[in-house]
């Protein structure tokens, strides 16, 4: 019983409550603009109006600016890191043991190893109130 429950939790899935983060003030446009690449940035200041619509920020960020090696790094904030995973698969509702393996992932290709407990991942994830990072309700699933 006590293992079913468990693995119920590792299942919880993450998000970024874009929709909550509007609401309470922050422009989603901004800060997807500012994960943007240093050539999308170049063309980004040539445009006389910055682009508002976080869903173009978003698709770029997905098919270009997550694909440079620098996009993510290891001596970024973990939330920052976290933040820029779920961009760059278009903000597609992860599970915990997702992020936490795409981590690993990212870490090691840059060359520094890191290690990580999931726990302290999810505690993190919980606490984070900055990014919009939020767990998926059940009601969310569904629609
Ligand atoms: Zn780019």
């Amino acid at each position: 019983m006590v293992d079913a429950a468990k693995e119920v939790k590792a299942e919880a899935s993450y998000f970024i409550d874009m929709n909550r983060m509007e609401a309470e003030g922050h422009s989603m446009g901004a800060m997807l603009a500012s994960r943007r690449c240093k050539s999308c940035k170049k063309i980004l200041l040539q445009n006389a109006s910055p682009i508002a619509d976080s869903k173009v920020h978003l698709k770029r960020i997905a098919e270009c600016c997550s694909q440079e090696s620098d996009y993510i790094s290891a001596n970024m904030p973990l939330l920052e890191a976290v933040f820029r995973i779920f961009l760059a698969s278009g903000n597609r509702p992860m599970s915990l043991k997702e992020i936490h393996n795409s981590l690993s992932e990212r870490w090691t290709v840059s060359g520094f190893p890191k290690y990580l407990p999931i726990v302290m991942l999810e505690r993190m994830l919980d606490r984070d109130d900055f990014y919009g990072i939020s767990r998926l309700s059940d009601d969310q699933k569904e629609s």
